[in-house]
């Protein structure tokens, strides 16, 4: 039996689903075929929602751990503060239901059909999925991939999902480990390592570039570098893990240290963070003759692959020309273009350079734009504006004094180019910074932003007045 709808949508992450939602609104037919038995992929089932749930969770309990300073009293206080890492689970896991039933709510409120089971690009506008028995779809308008990202690992380190081990592993750990050494620190790594050190375990992070977070502004790096030091985190940085060998309850780790020294750690897990890579096993993309580059499915700016009738959106694709950003918000910015383009309206293509990053690290990072080194590198007559935290009423009352706000802005028109901040609430504040260079805002237009006091939104106001050489408050 052949069932029809005008978009077919592989993929129920945040760009499948989002994607589909879209569409539906449009007045178009959907059907998403999915593969788990949840909908709402990596970022609701392994990312971004189980992460950030255990972020809090380790929030909650610095605070509570610093009850005698907040003067919070707890029963008679004799009991050591701790973490019950099962009611932790327990609380993470029912606000990822409720979000994946949310997202079936949403489904059922949209008449998208779910289909359930493992999709196979079946050439001719067709799809065929394959649960038990096979069934064949057909798309009369487009077919949409959104099969998004897996963990990977790098050349040499084996992962076992026991002691070497992924995020995926790494979210459902019911103990708090003794030690775990973290292999990369980007937004995943060093995440884990504020959840782990938090918990209470030893932390040991090994970067293979010069600097932690490496994507983000060198003075962020810097900031989070001193801010793990003090937390008790090793950092290893110009760093490379050149075996890692389970051995009994452990793993022996060795690493060549940026002097041409040699390193051997151990700890009971190894998380491997290195980045995640494109999923189409099974899909029969090359069959087709879908263009693909590193495995990752080409697209043009409006999210065409080669083939016309099949478009691809979320952490499978490249534009093929700087990497595409493996983020949530990204795949749903896409997938709400595309539903649009395919139902006719008229459609701009997303500006990549004012996407918003967060990494909800313990000090929070939130950035949108150039770092100073990259506006420097263009050709921009740069200066920088900074504002610290902790001279700001609303960080000392939270008790969250680290980090800054960084403006970096071109002197000729004024303009700001990129906005950087490490600190409390960074995540938060990032928003303003990305409607700012969306609407391309002067400096002198966010100095004359007033900004609600007493709020960590200050601290953003004040490094514009801060690149215009006049913050009020240092
Ligand atoms: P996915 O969410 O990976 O969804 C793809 C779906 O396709 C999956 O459900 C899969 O089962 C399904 N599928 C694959 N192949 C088939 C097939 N053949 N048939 C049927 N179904 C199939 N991003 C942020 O923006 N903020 C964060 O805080 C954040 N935190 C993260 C933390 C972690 C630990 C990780 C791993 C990622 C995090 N991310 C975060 C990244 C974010 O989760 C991804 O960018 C996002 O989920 C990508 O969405 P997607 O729709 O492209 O793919």
């Amino acid at each position: 039996m052949t069932n029809e709808y005008d978009v077919l949508v592989i993929g129920a992450g945040t760009g499948g689903y989002v994607a589909a939602i879209r569409a539906a609104q449009l007045g178009l037919t959907v059907a998403v075929v999915e593969k788990q038995k949840s909908l709402g992929g990596t970022c609701l089932i392994w990312g971004c929602i189980p992460t950030k749930a255990l972020l809090e969770h380790a929030h909650a309990l610095k605070v509570v751990q610093q009850a005698k300073e907040w003067g919070v009293t707890i029963g008679d206080g004799t009991a050591a503060v701790g973490i019950d890492m099962k009611q932790v689970h327990a609380r993470k896991d029912k606000i990822v239901t409720g979000l994946t039933k949310g997202v079936e709510f949403l489904f059922k409120k949209n008449k998208i059909a779910w289909i359930k089971g493992t999709a196979r690009l079946a050439g001719n506008g067709q799809v065929e999925v394959f649960e038990g028995e096979t069934q064949t779809l057909r798309a009369r308008k487009e077919i949409i991939i959104a099969t998004g990202s897996a963990p990977r690992s790098v050349p040499g380190i084996t992962i076992d999902h026991q002691r070497i081990i992924t995020s995926d592993e790494a979210i459902h750990m019911k103990v708090v480990p003794k030690s775990i050494a973290i292999m990369g620190s980007g937004a995943v790594g060093v995440e884990f390592a504020s959840i782990f050190r938090s918990f209470g375990s030893e932390v040991t992070i090994i970067e293979l570039l010069p600097r932690l977070v490496p994507v983000e502004d060198d003075a962020v790096s810097a900031e989070l570098a001193k801010s793990f030091r003090k937390k008790g985190i090793t950092t290893y940085t110009g760093t490379k893990v050149t075996s890692a060998v389970v051995n009994g309850d452990g793993v022996d780790i060795t690493a060549a240290l940026a002097d041409g020294s040699t390193k051997d750690i151990r700890a009971e897990y190894l998380l491997v963070a290195t980045g995640r890579g494109p999923v189409t096993t099974g899909l029969d993309v090359e069959k087709l003759g879908i263009e693909m580059e590193r495995g990752y499915i080409k697209v043009d700016t409006m999210y065409r692959t080669s083939v016309p009738g099949i478009s691809a959106i979320g952490d499978v694709i490249t534009l093929g020309t700087t990497p595409h950003p493996q983020l949530a918000h990204v795949s749903s910015a896409e997938g709400i273009l595309l539903a649009e383009r395919i139902a006719g309206l008229e459609v701009q293509p997303i500006n990549y350079g004012h996407v918003p990053g967060c990494t909800y690290c313990d000090p929070e990072i939130g950035s949108v734009g150039l770092t100073e080194r990259d506006a420097v590198a263009q050709g921009f007559d740069v200066r920088i504006g900074t504002f610290p935290f902790g001279v700001l009423g609303r960080a000392k009352m939270a008790g969250e004094t680290e980090g800054f706000v960084k403006i970096v802005a071109e002197k000729k028109y004024d303009e700001i180019l990129g906005v950087h901040m490490i600190g409390p609430r960074a995540t938060e504040l990032v928003a303003e910074a990305t409607v700012a260079l969306r609407l391309e805002c002067t400096v002198e237009e966010l100095i004359k932003t007033i900004h609600a006091h007493p709020t960590m939104a200050e601290a953003v106001g004040e490094a514009a007045h801060a690149t215009h050489g006049a913050a009020i408050h240092v």
